[in-house]
């Protein structure tokens, strides 16, 4: 069971004393969690039912999930012994190269940058086709994908936040999804705004029957199209084309939760955990430019530069955009992200290792920044002096 907290006072000292650790967006957390103890008594009684960025929540698991979870891993691990003891025909490798990038493009291009960010704009064939794609990816219906990834955001690196980075590796990465989801993530996600997704057709009849379509788009589909083509085996379809690839989607996607959150730089906001993470960005097909993409997330290429080797879903965004498909497409202007860079950046943005090796020789040296130059103090100056230095300044 929960611990339940018996005062105001209990939840607003372990909030305090954890302000030092978190990021900016944590911090307005909990002056939201106290201003809301300031303004009604039932707004305080839920903050203490619910904090936000305790660690005290048990971890209560769900076995089925984990019970799913081995069987897929033991099923994959024999998808990649076919692949590897050349039991495979190359159409069905093709075949299962060709699901994981449809399944991957369904969540980055699909999910994620159009639905739950709608950092660009679809027309209806390009939907039908990203949701036919986020179906073979199995990683929840449309709906519950982006009101989850929406929270993530919102109240990212807290108990609200379904895969929360401060939890460790393995709790970003899977473990989330092996164990009952913290009270917070319910009730900040009822807050989220999902009316835009509700309107859509598309996504509420992949909602109400996500079940049997996730089934036949990455089971059925996947085992039967390479016996029926090519003549390949069912274990080889089942195992490999079915199993081992939607275990691989699975991991490259994790990544993105787990590595991205914990392990790279941050030049473009050090406040917050999410990092630029290169390894990420290859498997994730271009999600890995994690720092720049919580600090503005409204951005469809979710990287400042997206390189098309680092961010085939700009690539693939990109040319719907060329035919048509996709239109209005969000990015920010270079004026703003390097006014970020400046303000919040780590130091690690690549504008920075094009200033000066080292750094100025001394006073009078052209390198010092104006603001420090403008700013030094100068002691027992000699009237005399200053007025040279003055005058040779305006001459
Ligand atoms: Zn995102
Ligand atoms: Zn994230």
């Amino acid at each position: 069971m929960p611990p339940a907290h018996t005062s105001v006072k209990t939840v607003t000292s372990s909030v305090t004393s954890s302000v030092v650790h978190q990021s900016e967006g944590s911090v307005k957390l909990v002056n939201r969690v106290r201003s809301s103890t300031s303004e009604s008594e039932v707004k305080q009684s839920e903050s203490e039912q619910i904090p936000l960025i305790d660690q005290t929540f048990p971890t209560i698991i769900v076995w089925r999930n984990v019970a799913l979870f081995i069987y897929l891993h033991i099923a994959s691990i024999y998808g990649a012994y076919l692949l590897l003891s050349g039991s495979l025909m190359w159409q069905t490798i093709i075949a299962g190269f060709v699901f994981y990038l449809m399944g991957g493009l369904g969540i980055t291009a699909g999910c994620h940058r159009l639905w739950a960010h709608k950092s660009y704009k679809a027309k209806l064939p390009l939907r039908l086709i990203l949701t036919l794609c986020q179906t073979i990816a199995v990683q929840n219906s449309i709906h519950e994908w982006s009101r989850d990834h929406r929270v993530h955001h919102k109240y990212s690196e807290t108990n609200a936040d379904p895969h929360n980075a401060k939890r460790g590796f393995f709790f970003a990465h899977m473990g989330w999804l092996c164990c009952k989801k913290h009270p917070a993530i319910k009730e900040k996600g009822a807050g989220i705004d999902m009316s835009d997704l509700e309107a859509d057709p598309i996504i509420m009849f992949q909602k109400k029957y996500y079940i049997p379509l996730a089934i036949f788009c990455s089971v059925i589909l996947p085992t039967f199209i390479p016996m029926f083509f090519w003549g390949e085996s069912f274990l080889a379809g089942y195992f490999f084309v079915a199993q081992f690839r939607f275990c691989m989607t699975l991991h490259f996607t994790w990544f993105v939760n787990s590595a991205a959150h914990l392990w790279g730089q941050h030049p473009y906001d050090k406040n917050i955990n999410p990092a630029e993470n290169k390894f990420v960005a290859v498997v994730a097909l271009g999600e890995g430019w994690h720092n720049y993409h919580h600090t503005f997330p409204w951005d469809y290429k979710t990287a400042e530069l997206g390189h098309y080797q680092y961010n085939y879903t700009k690539f693939f965004v990109d040319t719907m955009a060329k035919i048509g498909w996709a239109y209005d497409l969000k990015t920010v202007p270079k004026n703003i992200v390097m006014q970020r860079v400046q303000r919040t950046g780590d130091g690690t943005h690549p504008s920075h290792h094009n200033h000066i090796e080292g750094g100025p020789w001394g006073w009078g040296d052209k390198d010092i920044p104006c603001k420090d130059a403008a700013l030094t103090e100068t002691l027992y100056s000699l009237e005399e002096d200053h007025l040279i230095d003055s005058a040779s300044k305006q001459g």
